[in-house]
């Protein structure tokens, strides 16, 4: 038995902020000890995935039915001849398979030879090992919830599978690799696709898969294997948030006086806004101006290049009840266009003219 770890943070030039740990590991050659196996023997049968149709997506092979370990070489049997799910019952090969380099000296010899792709299958092998992998993340990841457990089919690399991974906490996938072979084997035998389990929670959508197939929807899929539904109760009930702006009051003008020593008449347009839910009365009250400034807007760059000639500006509540709003809203604008004239470089009050 042996391990490593990789670590992805320090693989990164830029670390992904707020993740404190990322971490690959695998343990491998973890030995299995098939106790039935070993007592009764090994139960090969027939493995494979195409149906001849397509000539290089059809294979057959032989692996145990118990514990899913194939045997080396594992056999290229004829699908005409063999269905997966048979008992095998076809001939052995004595050897174990060559190195593919040693193989092609020993055929230059005219030697007997077994290859990876001898037809029969080989021996089982002495002591069959699995490999425990996974990766570990502590801190930010993919936004959202999930939790998943995979049955890979017979061309999966990981035949199990599983992760748990909650934003911001961390995740955790692991794989079970040959371990994963039988039960895959017993629950997932034919065809190439992989089945899932699992409930993921992402922008007030939980999504549900229940023995869905991994990477296929089909609308001919019962409803209760794949679904999913908006977790956003206050919005069903009540309606999106937005904005409601109306005019309270006829349009009054003022002067905004900046401080660089120019005049403006502006015509002011007192509003209400409400924020909050379409079905619900209640609503957060607040007060803005929009403002207006005919005839060109007031110059905020150097030589009257860029003018501004008005903007939403929120004004207090207090100054609504005392009538004194138009003189607020004045200053606000004095405020805005001030720094506007600030960040295009318009300093001085000789380049207002
Ligand atoms: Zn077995």
């Amino acid at each position: 038995m042996r391990g490593h770890t990789v670590d992805y943070r320090a693989q990164e030039d830029t670390p992904p902020r707020g993740r404190l740990f990322d971490r690959g590991f695998w343990i491998n050659d973890i030995p299995r000890p098939l106790l039935t196996c070993r007592t009764f023997g090994h139960k090969p049968v027939v493995d494979g995935f195409g149906d001849g149709s397509t000539p290089g997506h059809t294979a057959r092979w032989v692996v145990c039915d118990r514990c899913g370990e194939r045997p080396n070489p594992q056999g290229a049997l004829d699908p005409a001849e063999w269905s997966v799910g048979d008992a095998y019952t076809g001939p052995w090969t004595k050897s174990q398979p060559v190195h593919a380099e040693v193989l092609k000296a020993q055929q230059a010899r005219g030697e007997a030879t077994v290859g990876p792709h001898a037809p029969h299958p080989g021996p089982w092998p002495a002591n069959p090992t699995w490999t425990f992998s996974g990766q570990a993340i502590l801190g930010k990841n993919i936004p959202g919830a999930s939790i998943e457990a995979k049955v890979g089919n017979s061309g999966s690399e990981e035949p199990i599978a599983a992760h748990i991974r909650i934003h911001p906490i961390g995740a955790l996938y692991l794989g079970a690799n040959t371990l994963g072979r039988g039960l895959q084997r017993r629950l997932n035998p034919t065809g190439y696709e992989s089945r899932v389990i699992g409930v993921d929670i992402d922008h007030n959508r939980l999504t549900w898969q229940l023995w869905a197939r991994r990477d296929h929807w089909s609308r001919s899929d019962p409803r209760w294997q794949q679904g999913s539904i908006n977790l956003d109760v206050a919005t069903k009930l009540f309606g999106q948030k937005r904005y409601w702006f109306t005019d309270e009051g006829d349009p009054v003008e003022a002067t905004v006086r900046l401080p660089h020593g120019d005049d403006h008449t502006v015509t002011l347009q007192l509003q209400r806004c409400e924020f909050g839910r379409e079905k619900l009365r209640r609503r957060e009250l607040t007060w803005t101006v929009d403002w207006d400034k005919q005839g060109g807007g007031i110059p905020t760059e150097p030589g009257g290049r860029g003018r501004v000639s008005g903007f939403h500006i929120d004004v207090s509540a207090a100054s609504v009840r005392n009538g004194t709003w138009p003189l607020e809203a004045a200053a606000a604008i004095a405020k805005t266009v001030t720094a506007m004239r600030t960040r295009e470089g318009m300093n001085i009050p000789a380049e207002v003219a």
